[in-house]
């Protein structure tokens, strides 16, 4: 019995290694999952550095090409909505944070080699994905009061169910989820 046991159990470390790096690799170069987007935050002194990935299904709905005016007008209005840094992420006021630089890009996912390629997929309804792609640079003059972040992001745009955030600071790396039933990340201790 215990020798049929360590048989399955290799046999599943076997099968989910090569699964799981299949899986990353599909993460950089394929189709993102819908409803969950990225943001990386970098703190360094005063300085923090943001980079947002979204479906665009999470934030206007749809992913195919903009063509009607009413879905031009949902992009641009997404765009201005995430250009607007810290209201979308909220720091601690104490921590007099202002925005440097903000860059919103709606972007075409490129697709895997071998997928399907063809010339319908500039057409609206055409199976594609497009993500947002937002940078930002903010300045803190009181860093360490830097101690949460909180988000309107699900607020705003309702397709978004989950942010996997990645924090990196001098202290080192952490990793922390936002959702809409807990929209915030405790920064305590990171800078
Ligand atoms: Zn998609």
């Amino acid at each position: 019995m215990s020798k049929v046991l360590s048989g399955l159990a290799s046999l599943a470390i076997f099968v989910t290694v090569p699964a799981l790096a299949e899986e990353a690799a599909h993460r950089q170069l394929g189709p993102h999952v819908h409803g969950q987007g990225t943001l990386d935050i970098a703190i360094d002194g005063k300085k923090i550095e943001m980079e947002l990935v979204s479906p665009g299904m999470d934030i206007v709905g749809f992913e195919h090409v903009a063509s009607t005016d009413d879905q031009k007008a949902a992009v641009e209005k997404a765009k201005a909505k995430l250009a607007d840094v810290l209201t979308v992420f909220k720091l601690p006021a104490a921590a007099k944070c202002k925005a440097e630089a903000a860059n919103v890009e709606n972007r075409k996912e490129t697709h895997k080699p071998g997928e399907k390629d063809d010339d319908d997929d500039d057409k609206p309804g055409a199976p594609q994905h497009s993500e947002f792609h937002a940078t930002y640079t903010i300045s803190c003059e009181a860093p360490e009061n830097v101690t949460g972040l909180e988000t309107v992001y699900f607020t705003n745009f309702a397709g978004a169910q989950l942010l996997n955030v990645n924090i990196t600071s001098p202290k080192g790396q952490t990793q922390a989820q936002m959702t809409r039933d807990k929209p915030t990340v405790d920064l305590t201790g990171v800078m």
